[in-house]
């Protein structure tokens, strides 16, 4: 295993009582470096999050995916079949035992992105990602809700580990950014998040549901989907969840054994349960199988890796800039980026066609007719730009509408220079033929 751990963002709450400011760090440099490799950079993206309390084997869990991306997407020969490991190999990856001490809250990708060539043609990369933080006490409440929703926002698939049962506060932790997501709702039919993964870890209550991805759908159903089943209490956050993500499933988790609890345990499969690895042979596909991939949307569109980036930095700033972020900051945030985007892509066929026009074997356009085209061609680039899907039109139309015009008519300058570039050029041509005929 080549990669490592990369922290890209950290947070921490100021402690000053009188502000509830969060203070966030981005790791841009490395961000930077492996977002815009060209081997990544254009592909779809795909990411998986884990996320949910502390201690409660998120980093363990994903360390077995990255067993599996390895074998299935890397190439360390092992076949499908036993890409679980060696039944001695200590668990190796992101770090899972950290004692009783909190790590930094943050979110951590692993270096190392998998790419994977759908038969389609689409190419995808896949990235693994890890979250610190907790939900015990008070204090840190607010940048663990942030690092829930950043974490939530970036991913395509999220899964929230969650211990023993489906609690009531596990559903008002979920309330928090599914707020965010009301928010961003009130501009798209479409839903803001992907997919939702319930993960119940050390499942005990077997006469109620089975192990596996068919006892979570019996648990979701009488804790989320059935109106006569579910407490009264929880009616607005059901609806609120399933208005915010396309997709909600849940899987009940065995108990690993009691081979954890040895002061030795270093994650060897021999010492855990043969029950738990059946589990988590099932499981880690469900999500990771070239099959099952979710690529990341936004507004409907699929997102390429670079573009990702932009987004994350948006994000970034906007909870960065305030006070701990309003949802619409947030909605803000992912908007802008959205229009941005979109507007850089219509600027492109303002470029293009202004570049044959201009083009060195075109010939010398009046200028009358050259501004004509320059117009029109503006005039398709902002309908271009308008004709997508975007986000937050009511706050970003004009604002992006008069940034396309005004890049275009700095553009239309140089345009313009190259054009009659060519009248100097045929003027001289001219000149030294008319002089050569006067010889002649
Ligand atoms: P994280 O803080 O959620 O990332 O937790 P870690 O992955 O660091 O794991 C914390 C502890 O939980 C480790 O000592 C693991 O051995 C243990 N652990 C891992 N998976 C499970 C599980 O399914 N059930 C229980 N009870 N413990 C687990
Ligand atoms: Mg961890």
């Amino acid at each position: 295993m080549q990669g490592k751990p990369m922290q890209i963002i950290s947070i921490c709450g100021e402690d000053d009582s009188s502000s509830s400011r969060c203070i966030l760090q981005l790791n841009e440099d490395e961000l930077n470096k492996m977002f815009t490799d060209g081997k990544i950079k254009d592909r779809v993206v795909s990411v998986i999050s884990v996320a949910g309390a502390f201690r409660k084997g998120k980093s363990f869990l994903l360390d077995f995916c990255l067993r599996y991306m390895y074998a299935k997407y890397g190439h360390n020969n092992l076949s499908e079949k036993d890409w679980l490991g060696d039944e001695n190999a200590p668990l190796e990856g992101f770090s899972w035992r950290g004692g009783s001490q909190r790590d930094t809250t943050g979110i951590l990708i692993w270096s190392d992105i998998f790419l994977y060539d759908n038969p389609n043609g689409e190419k995808v990369a896949i990235i693994l990602m890890d979250t610190q933080g907790t939900f015990d006490c008070d204090s840190t409440m607010k940048d663990c809700a942030n690092v829930f929703a950043l974490s939530t926002m970036i991913s395509s698939v999220q899964i929230f580990n969650i211990q023993s049962n489906i609690q009531k506060d596990d559903l008002q932790h979920l309330q928090l950014f599914t707020e965010y997501a009301r928010i961003a709702m009130e501009d798209t039919v479409k839903k803001p998040f992907q997919k939702l993964q319930f993960l119940i870890r050390d499942w005990i209550h077997k006469s109620e549901a089975p192990f596996g991805a068919l006892g979570g759908k019996q648990l979701l159903e009488q804790t989320l989907i059935r109106k006569d089943k579910r407490p009264e209490e929880n009616e607005q956050l059901c609806e609120n969840l399933k208005t915010s993500f396309n997709e909600i499933d849940c899987y009940l988790m065995p108990q690993p054994g009691y081979g954890i609890e040895e002061p030795d345990f270093r994650g060897c499969l021999k010492d855990l349960r043969d029950e738990f690895k059946k589990h988590l042979r099932d499981f880690i596909p469900l999500i990771l199988a070239p099959e099952n991939l979710i690529i990341k949307e936004i507004n409907g569109q699929k997102l390429k890796v670079d573009h990702l980036l932009k987004y994350i930095r948006l994000y970034f700033d906007a909870f960065n800039s305030k006070e701990c972020p309003e949802p619409t900051t947030i909605f803000k945030a992912t908007a802008e980026a959205n229009n941005q985007i979109h507007a850089t892509n219509a600027e492109e066929l303002y470029e293009s066609k202004m570049t044959e026009l201009t083009s060195p074997d075109k010939p010398y356009i009046p200028e009358e007719e050259l501004k004509r085209q320059h117009e029109e061609y503006v005039e398709q680039t902002i309908l271009c730009y308008k004709d997508k899907p975007l986000l937050g039109k009511i706050y970003f139309l004009m604002k992006y509408c008069q940034k396309i015009k005004s890049y275009c008519s700095s553009r239309f300058q140089q345009f313009r220079q190259l054009n009659e570039a060519k009248l100097a050029l045929a003027e001289v041509n001219y000149l030294s033929h008319m002089n050569k005929c006067i010889l002649d």
